[in-house]
């Protein structure tokens, strides 16, 4: 039990057929409910910090944190970074302890990014942490990187094998139809794009990213393809904290006591993410 990495979580999940459940994290309680739900299910699963919630937390509690809900509840956990398109955070990430990270220079030049994720994988390599990049854009608001509507780009097939071939990543995340915050109208997977990068890449996880909102069906059809992990971030921030906070603090239950709301989070997370980790098919997969 503690931080694995994401590669090892990402092998036995080809292996298994399953996908990894990653749930985006900004806060103690936050981590406690996804901690929670693992260690009930028994599932692996990936903690993400943003680059924001970085500074927010800290970048050496940020690990602290995520070493000791690890250790209270008994689990392997992946600490990764996601989206970060600052490679000196990053190199303080891999320094500090993460377990994973996420280089995305995908809004740049093709070239450019393979450049700084061959940077990145080179220094992460030192200390045997994962690496995921991505190749097209993803749209919608992550943090506070914007991809308009016009800019979405999906990922091309025969781009994807050579990224990852001249770069030696870990894991790939693709452009295939999702976007990153809530969806102004039902998304429409490319699955056969999806069948495309995994015939020329059968050994590279490939992350979906902009899980929330993405019908249980598609999930299921996506992991199929070989999807291996899928990103949850808007559901747990907005439904499993904000809201839960907001009535929490408002609730005369809660009688002025910050740890009674604190609770309401960490039952609230939990239960989003015991739902999605149904849908992974990664019960019970732990260890
Ligand atoms: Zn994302």
């Amino acid at each position: 039990m503690g931080l694995v990495t994401m590669k090892y979580e990402m092998m036995k999940a080809i292996k298994g057929g399953y996908a990894v459940p990653a749930f985006n994290f900004f806060s103690y309680d936050n981590l406690v409910g996804i901690a929670k739900a693992a260690a009930e299910k028994k599932s692996p699963v990936i903690a993400m910090a943003t680059m924001s919630g970085f500074k927010v937390m800290g970048e050496h509690g940020v690990v602290k944190m995520a070493e000791g809900v690890a250790a209270d509840y008994g689990i392997n956990l992946v600490l990764h970074m996601d989206h970060c398109t600052d490679i000196d955070m990053i190199k303080r990430c891999v320094d500090n302890g993460f377990t994973s990270v996420m280089i995305d220079s995908s809004k740049k030049e093709y070239n450019e990014n393979v450049e700084d994720t061959c940077r990145v994988v080179e220094y992460a390599a030192k200390y045997g942490v994962t690496v995921e990049s991505e190749l097209g854009h993803v749209g919608g608001k992550e943090d506070d990187i914007v991809v308009d509507d016009m800019s979405v780009l999906f990922t091309d097939p025969e781009y994807a094998l050579d990224f990852v071939k001249t770069t030696g990543i870990d894991c790939l995340a693709v452009a295939v139809g999702t976007v990153h915050g809530f969806y102004k109208a039902k998304p429409k997977l490319d699955f056969p794009r999806i069948s495309a990068i995994n015939k020329l890449l059968p050994n590279t996880p490939l992350v979906l990213h902009g899980g929330t909102g993405v019908p249980y069906d598609d999930f299921r059809e996506a992991i199929r393809r070989g999807v291996r992990k899928i990103n949850v971030g808007t559901e747990l921030k907005v439904h499993g904290v904000f809201d839960t906070c907001v009535a929490g603090f408002n609730s005369p239950d809660a009688k002025q006591d910050p740890r009674a709301v604190s609770k309401m989070v960490i039952n609230k997370v939990a239960s989003i993410c015991s739902e999605i980790i149904d849908v992974m098919g990664s019960e019970g997969k732990a260890g």
